[in-house]
């Protein structure tokens, strides 16, 4: 079992940096476009949540690259998430 990154203390420290910058920015929702909810309790679905440009994981080593950072609405990031868990990596190569 390999240490998820995103889990650690400087990844929480990094995610708090991150939020204060978009906060400050007003930065919108990179999926939908719409206004982020910086007041709004985690979990909320229009709350914000740090989403990754390339998923942490397929690329675990950029979990902690600032560059590959996105804020996103709480239930954008979820929804992306599972639309992801669909599509996966794209089609298997088939044997024939
Ligand atoms: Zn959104």
């Amino acid at each position: 079992m390999t240490t998820d990154l995103w889990r650690t203390g400087e990844a929480a420290q990094m995610r708090k940096r991150y939020r204060q910058h978009c906060e400050e920015h007003h930065a919108p929702c990179w999926l939908c476009g719409q206004p982020i909810d910086y007041q709004a309790a985690a979990l909320h679905p229009n709350a914000f949540e740090v989403d990754h440009y390339l998923p942490r994981r397929d690329y675990p080593d950029l979990a902690l690259e600032e560059s590959n950072f996105r804020p996103a609405h709480s239930s954008c990031n979820r929804s992306r998430g599972a639309r992801d868990d669909v599509l996966q990596i794209g089609p298997t190569t088939i044997n024939w």
